[in-house]
């Protein structure tokens, strides 16, 4: 399936969860056979090249793509986790979002020293989010120059906040505004 019919399975749900927000839904298009199986190709088309080690993604919906992708790929999967949720000690940040601050954790021993991840979550809007977690992947010893998305908000400028941390970014499909 191309991007443009993949996107064109993503449902749009206006005003969620605040007003003015279009909420960009992916289970409509993970409930889709071939709608999944199609982006977890287009994600592995563009991580061959970088030759990662692992993936890691980032909870919840960068579970769900991260994992597919893993498996796809015949990688293990590093899970990128919610504050509090480890059941080991782990590391964690705190990062800003637009309303308030979000901290996410990860278990440092789940990292080789130097190995090479690409990161994966469902979208990309401001990059706050996955900066901070490629921010909390280096910090662990893990090397990360790769982040892969299914959706890209480019008004938003996330790929360029990334860009700017040494991080390259590519999404499968885009939409603009917020
Ligand atoms: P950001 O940190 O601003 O790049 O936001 C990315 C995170 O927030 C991702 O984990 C997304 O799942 C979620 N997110 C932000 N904006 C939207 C949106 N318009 N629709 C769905 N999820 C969003």
């Amino acid at each position: 399936m191309s991007p443009d019919a993949l996107k064109a399975l993503i449902r749009t749900v206006p005003d969620f969860p605040l007003p003015g927000i279009q909420f960009r839904d992916i289970t409509t298009l993970i409930a889709h056979r071939e709608g999944l199986t199609a982006t977890i190709e287009h994600l592995a088309a563009a991580a061959e090249p970088v030759r990662a080690e692992a993936v890691a993604g980032i909870e919840a919906r960068g579970f769900i793509f991260g994992a597919a992708l893993a498996v796809r790929l015949g990688l293990g999967f590093v899970p990128i986790r919610k504050a509090g949720k480890l059941p080991v000690p782990a590391i964690g940040i705190d990062y800003a979002l637009e309303y308030g601050t979000a901290r996410i954790e990860l278990d440092p021993a789940l990292i080789h020293a130097g190995e090479r991840l690409v990161l994966v979550d469902d979208l990309i809007a401001t990059g706050g989010t996955a900066l901070a977690a490629a921010q909390l992947l280096r910090q662990a010893g893990a090397a990360v120059d790769q982040a892969l998305f299914v959706i890209d908000l480019p008004d938003l400028g996330g790929a360029d906040a990334l860009r700017a941390a040494g991080v390259a970014s590519h999404a499968v499909v885009a939409f603009s505004g917020h």
